[in-house]
Order: structure tokens, then sequence, then C-alpha cells
């Protein structure tokens, strides 16, 4: 492609996507396609000859955008929303046209020193201890799939990175705790790292949704008493069901006690920290061995950027670290090589759109428009608190709101877990919002999450005659 070409469909690539920005609300949120839609309209082999741009281009309207389901819309009120931010879109073109693998120092500087710098930053919005080192994932999932492989790693002596855990009769059952609320990530790496999911203990919550330390504890007790050996704790900041918190500072004493490794997973969450009122949220996590954050979930940065930041970074490369003859440094050279400290080899410049977004925004700029996404939560959940028909069923901790339709004199669960099935159903199928839901104590339960840079308190109000019309048209229908 001539300098001359891709300047012209650059140019009217921006323009399409400037024009797709300002316009993303009057777009449906979900799209009205069924399952082999999409494929059924592309070709079954690929292109034998070169295809001018243009039509490419005309086949993002044509093809793909029939089967978007728009996470930037303002009304995406579904899962935990991610914000592909206008800064942060163009810092992803900037890192695609770079196209460099910061798996090395030498590989990239900047890459790898941009990283150091940005997580940085981030470091200090959250105000988490100086000593703690940052590294860059995909996900989420990856980042606490590396943090349970460091946990298992600080067991130096059971030598599992050289023997593995298959066929060994001299290692004992290992047991990580989460609560019953942790993520699936947490089973996944128990499946990826050879514990199997048997390894995975699940302690009770109170009604609150929160770990229960007492809980905890009996049961590192009852695990050690019949040879099983602990070795990890992974608390939860923001629960992926109801962003509940866990009791960190006293799940912190119970680790420490037990020499146990404490991971925090704040992958949603943790980003409310960088308000100041909200700081608590993070209690305790000063006292963890690693936590992850995502900055793709609330600030503004578009998929796919995970932060883990450790204050063990050694067992971490201690875990992961092999340096093949052909990517040995220049010895001496004092510097950070990112390839050691995760599965990762190859990595991309993400640190450049959590660049542009952190400088674009400033702290101000992003604490400011957190603070409304709970100011508009609680709003909502006031709504749903005073209206007769509706109820909530989990605290409001941060901009997650939990509930479902319920009204007088109707009191049959699975009637009402149904009801409110279809109901969501109904809502996502008008294009003009997408929830979704979870199981909250056997109830089927409608989530509004509030966290997208564009969402505005007339968007939460248009979602909310929304759902009050759908809720009377189902009822009475
Ligand atoms: C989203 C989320 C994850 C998984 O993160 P990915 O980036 O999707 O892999 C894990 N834990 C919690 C609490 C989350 O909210």
């Amino acid at each position: 492609m001539s300098a001359e070409e891709f300047r012209q469909y650059g140019h009217q690539l921006i323009d399409w996507i400037a024009d797709l920005f300002a316009n993303i609300g009057d777009f449906p949120v979900f799209p009205d396609v069924q399952p082999g839609d999409i494929l059924s309209k592309l070709p079954k082999a690929p292109p034998v000859k070169g295809e001018p741009m243009g039509e490419i281009l005309a086949d993002v309207d044509r093809v793909i955008m029939p089967g978007m389901t728009h996470w930037n819309h303002p009304r995406f009120f579904a899962y935990f929303t991610s914000s592909g931010s206008a800064p942060g879109v163009l810092g992803e073109l900037l890192s695609a046209a770079f196209n460099v693998n910061g798996m090395l120092w030498q590989s990239c500087p900047s890459a790898t020193e941009l990283e150091q710098a940005t997580l940085g930053w981030l470091r200090q919005m959250l105000e988490l201890p100086s000593e703690y080192f940052g590294i860059i994932y995909d996900g989420g999932s990856n980042s606490t799939f590396h943090a349970i492989a460091a946990a298992r790693e600080q067991f130096a002596e059971l030598e599992i990175r050289e023997r593995g855990l298959a066929g060994r009769s001299d290692v004992p059952k290992l047991r990580l705790y989460t609560s019953d609320q942790g993520h699936s990530s947490i089973d996944k790496a128990a499946i990826a790292l050879g514990l199997g999911l048997d390894s995975v203990r699940r302690v009770a919550v109170n009604d609150q949704y929160q770990m229960n330390p007492q809980a905890l504890e009996e049961a590192i007790a009852e695990d050690r008493s019949v040879g099983v050996l602990p070795f990890c704790v992974v608390a939860t900041v923001g629960s992926t069901s109801c962003t509940s918190i866990d009791p960190v500072a006293a799940i912190a004493d119970i680790s420490e006690r037990e020499c146990l490794w404490l991971h925090v997973d704040a992958a949603h969450g943790g980003a409310a920290a960088v308000v100041p009122e909200m700081r608590y949220v993070l209690d305790g996590c000063e006292r963890a061995d690693s936590i992850v954050v995502n900055p793709h979930k609330w600030l503004f940065v578009p998929l796919d950027l995970s932060v883990l930041y450790t204050r063990k970074p050694e067992v971490l490369r201690r875990a992961f670290s092999l340096v093949p003859e052909y990517l040995r440094t220049i010895p001496g050279v004092e510097a950070v090589n990112y390839m050691d400290y995760g599965i990762p080899l190859g990595r991309r410049f993400r640190a450049l759109k959590l660049w542009f977004v952190l400088r674009y925004f400033g702290v101000e700029g992003i604490t400011a428009r957190i603070r409304e996404h709970l100011r508009l939560a609680r709003q909502f959940a006031k709504w749903v608190d005073d209206h007769p028909e509706f109820e909530r069923l989990a605290p409001v901790p941060l901009s997650t709101v939990c509930f479902r339709a319920h009204w007088p004199g109707m009191d049959d669960d699975d009637l009402l877990n149904h009801f409110n099935e279809r109901l969501m159903q109904a809502i996502n199928h008008t294009g003009e919002a997408f929830l979704s839901h979870t199981k909250i104590s056997g109830r089927f339960t409608l989530r509004l999450v509030v966290s997208h840079l564009w969402t505005s308190e007339a968007h939460v109000a248009r979602v909310w005659a929304v759902i009050q019309r759908h809720f009377q048209l189902l009822r009475d229908g």
C-alpha cells in the first residue's frame, strides 16, 4: 500500500470512526441477528486476488455493522463495560503502526520503559505501595493465572517448576481459597497449573456477599489437619456478580499468619480507588502479594490491557524465566525484560494507549467520571428501591446495581426467575439498552453497570423507562 493510498484510506477510516462515535447512541446496542447470520454473508474461501481497500471498508458497513454489539454505546450496561475512548483508540492505532515486540528491553526500550512509567503512575493513583512491580497482560484472567503461578512457586522446595506435579507422591495436595463469589479465572488457573479444580476451596460469604474471614480460617485449619497444603488466598474487590468487596485487611491477617500468598482480584473494582473518597475499597491491599486491576474495564482504555502488581517480582520471575541463547542480552545492562515475568514472549506495545488515556484525561478527569458513574448507580438504585414492583438484590458498593422485578402478591421464585429472564430478553431485544444477568442466592438477577465513558444521567433514565415499560407489557400481557 503506497503512502498516498494509506493516507487516503486512513483519513477515510478516521472519519468513519468519528461519525460512529458521534452517532453511536442512534444504533441498536444489541444486533437483531441469529447465530450464523453474519457468517452466511462472508465468502467461504479466501480471496485469491487482492481486493481494493474501498471494498473492504464498504463491507464493514454491509457485513460487520449488522452483527455488532456496541460496547461503546452509552446504553450498554451489561457485564463490565469497557470504553474505547478516543485517545485510547488513537494510542491503539499508533501501537499497531509501530508493531514492536516488547519482549526484551532492547527489543524496544520505549515500550519497556513506558510500561514502567505508566504503571508507576497508575500505582500512585491507586495509592498502592511504591515497592510494587507492575506488568501488563492481555486480561485479568491471565494476570490472576500468573499470580497463582507465583504463589505456587513460593514453595521452591517442592521443585514444581522442575519436576511438575504429575506422578509425585512427595507433594501434598495444594489448596487455594477464594469466596463463593470469586471469579472463574481462579478455577481456570487451577486447571492450567495442574492443581485441579478441587484445589480451589470456596469460602462462605456473609449477607453482603463478602468473604467470611472466620470461615476462611476454619477451612485452612481443616485442610492442614488432613495434610493438605494451603498456599494462596484470592480476595475480591468488586466481585463479578454484585461487586462485593472482601475484607482484605482481615484476610491479610490470616494469610500472613498462615504464610499464604494473598492475591487480590480487583480487575473491575480497583479503578474506583482512583476517587479519593472511595480509596477504602483497597484497604488492606497494601499488604497483598499481588493485585490485578484492568484499565480496560473502568479506566477508559480499550481492550485489552490488564495490570498485575506484585511486591515479589523475583518469585514471578523465578516461576517463568527461561532465557534461550538468542534472547540473551548484553551482560551488565540493568533493565527489565518483561518476557521473564510470564508466559507471553511477544508483547504488544499496550502501554501506549494507557499513556494516551492517562495524559488526555488526567487524574482529575478520570476521577470526575468515575465519581459520576458511582452517583448514577446510586441514583438508579434509589429508583429501584422506591418502586413498589422492583427490588434490589445486593448492596451497591460500586456502580453495579443488582435488581429484579418483584411485585406485591407474587412470591413464587421460579415464576419470578422466569419472568425476569424474559424481561431482560425483551429489553435487550429492543436494542435500546443491553443488560446482563447473574444468579444471586438462586434468584435471576438483572445487572446494570454504569462505567462507560459516555453514559450520562439521561441514558440511565432512559433505560429505567424501558425497563418499566417492558415490565408492564410482560406482566399485563
Ligand atoms: C473481568 C474480571 C475478571 C476477568 O478479566 P478478563 O480481563 O476478562 O480476563 C476477573 N475477575 C473479575 C472480578 C473481573 O471483573
